[in-house]
């Protein structure tokens, strides 16, 4: 793979395709265009490489991406359509609407790449580039907008190449690209929810529902710990069970999410211990964040006691979303 030496940017043709498909079959990390601006893309399955992916944006929370496939019946792979959901999805895609809904029973999707949630945030794009790679890979890509955190989203490959460069293994160069505008987001709930508006306007999309979209919560985002309502947008996952932040020490009846080779007084009365990354590596840690917390959660735990996690590289992330986890909700 490139990373680590300087990026090259190929013309989109088809050998820069097959390149393309090829380095996100091997967990790599590729910037192309999409209708919206340039996106970098993962494999959606693949949680090394969504970790290498909010690693190379610099993220400092994982916050949900959307799963971009090449058309509906991929979609219906990944999450599940009711009526509604799937007559947007017949009106709009290919388009710049991106559906939040429920996983399908065996969703490959990584709990990385959907902060934990029960629900998937898919698009079919419309651009030919990213048709022609999402045709050629065959599975869901993630691809949250291709520069460092913080900075503008991109709408050429120079943009892409000055953030970018020697973090990510190829950059598929489509020219510029028009909108500029994130897609829209709907939340296929109860009530259809306008969760951002976007590239398609909200009238068009409440003529072909026959209803208006229903406006979140205004609190629905906040860092307060609210709970929400379910089936609303939770848009933070969080385990039943208690959980204990910095825990030097285990108490009876925790089970204990441990990260490096350290160990801590009295592990041996744990109820259960996850190792996020025996060896210290922060990527690890965060590939196996969300499925180790849902898999102590279900042990019957009085709480699940957290070893201290360092702050640096997605070492933020992953305390940005413990710290949510940790929040007592009732
Ligand atoms: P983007 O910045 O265009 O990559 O869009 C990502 C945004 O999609 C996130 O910041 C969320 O607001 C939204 N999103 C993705 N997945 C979900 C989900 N499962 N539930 C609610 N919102 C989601
Ligand atoms: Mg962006």
């Amino acid at each position: 793979m490139n990373v680590g030496l300087t990026t090259p940017i190929l013309p989109a043709n088809e050998a820069a395709v097959a390149s393309a498909a090829r380095y996100l079959a091997q967990g790599g990390l590729i910037a192309f265009p999409t209708e919206t601006v340039y996106g970098l893309g993962a494999d959606a399955a693949n949680p090394g490489a969504i970790a290498r992916l909010y690693a190379a944006k610099g993220r400092p929370a994982f916050n949900p991406l959307i799963a971009h496939v090449g058309d509906f019946a991929a979609g219906q792979k990944i999450a599940r359509f009711d009526a509604t959901a799937t007559a947007l999805a017949q009106a709009f895609w290919p388009g710049p609407l991106t559906l939040v809904l429920p996983k399908s029973q065996n969703c490959p999707v990584a709990d990385l790449a959907t902060a934990g949630l029960d629900t998937v945030a898919v698009r079919v794009p419309a651009h030919p580039v990213a048709r022609a790679i999402l045709r050629a890979f065959g599975g869901p890509v993630v691809a949250p907008s291709a520069n460092l955190s913080g900075h503008v989203s991109p709408t050429t490959a120079e943009h892409v190449h000055h953030d970018l460069a020697g973090l990510i293994d190829l950059i598929v160069d489509g020219g510029a690209v028009n909108v500029g505008v994130e897609s829209t987001i709907v939340g296929c709930f109860e009530a259809p929810m306008l969760l951002r508006p976007g590239g398609l306007p909200r009238a068009e999309i409440e003529r072909v529902l026959g209803r208006a979209l229903v406006q979140p919560p205004e609190d629905a985002d906040n860092d307060s710990g609210q709970p929400l309502a379910p089936g609303m947008l939770a848009s933070h996952y969080a385990p039943r069970t208690r959980v204990r932040l910095n825990a030097r020490g285990i108490e009876a009846g925790e089970a204990l999410l441990a990260f490096g080779p350290g160990v801590v007084d009295g592990v041996e009365t744990a109820n259960a211990v996850m190792n996020l990354s025996p060896r210290g590596d922060l990527n690890e840690a965060a590939a196996n964040l969300f499925g180790y917390l849902r898999t102590l959660d279900t042990r019957g735990a009085r709480a699940i006691a957290v070893m201290p996690v360092p702050h640096h590289g997605l070492g933020e992330a992953i305390n940005d979303r413990l710290r949510r986890a940790a929040v007592d909700r009732d």
